[in-house]
């Protein structure tokens, strides 16, 4: 198949003042297309060309993984911010509360969390099967799927997500994440994480999230 990228939901100065229309474009246009063209040139002729993006996650390897599972990671990040002033529905509102202590306190362990991860990669809450929620990160192109938890939100920390605008000041753009979370998302994912549960195991589709 051919691999595309995803149409940005909003355009590109959509999220500013926190996420600059500059870095939209380069982290859009270049490192996100980048990956699909990459994906594109390496499953070509090859028997995992007919893998969706989370098979690719779940059985590839090498720079087969990495570019797929960048591309999913992009697509999620990209839906996991907005323009809009959205929050958490009450069923997810409240398992924050019960898992975190409140909003505030999942915010801050969230934040803390992509902080200290050392170098390149990705924050995630994530649901488990049995509805825990954790904080985790991931390196480089590490996807929590891997280990069969459902992403909720996702936030980009490779440098290319924040140098434009914050250089290294990784902390600034951790702060500002949160003026451009898209709780609907997250919100979305939590009400449907058993039918992601069974859409990793291949047994129905993945639940499609409209973007508004
Ligand atoms: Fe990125």
């Amino acid at each position: 198949m051919d691999y595309e990228l995803m149409q940005l939901p909003y355009k590109y100065d959509a999220l500013e003042p926190y996420i600059s229309s500059e870095t939209l474009q380069f982290h859009y246009d270049k490192h996100h297309a980048g990956y699909v063209a990459k994906l594109n040139e390496l499953t070509k002729d090859s028997e995992s060309a007919s893998y969706s993006l989370v098979e690719h996650i779940q059985k590839s390897q090498g720079a087969i993984f990495n570019n797929a599972a960048q591309i999913f990671n992009h697509d999620f990040y990209w839906l996991s911010l907005t323009a809009k002033q959205t929050k958490p529905s009450e069923t997810l509102q409240a398992s924050i509360i019960e898992h975190f202590g409140s909003i505030q306190k999942f915010q801050e362990i969230f934040t803390q969390k992509a902080q200290g991860h050392f170098g390149s990669g990705w924050a995630w809450l994530c649901a488990h099967k049995d509805g825990t929620l954790s904080v985790q990160t991931s390196s480089n192109a590490k996807n929590p799927i891997e280990d069969s938890l459902v992403p909720l939100i996702v936030c980009d920390l490779w440098e290319h997500a924040y140098y434009i605008d914050y250089r290294n000041v990784r902390a600034k753009y951790l702060e500002n994440y949160w003026q451009v979370l898209n709780w609907d998302f997250a919100s979305f994912n939590y009400e449907h994480y058993p039918e992601f549960i069974e859409a990793m195991q291949g047994l129905k589709e993945f639940p499609s999230f409209k973007y508004q």
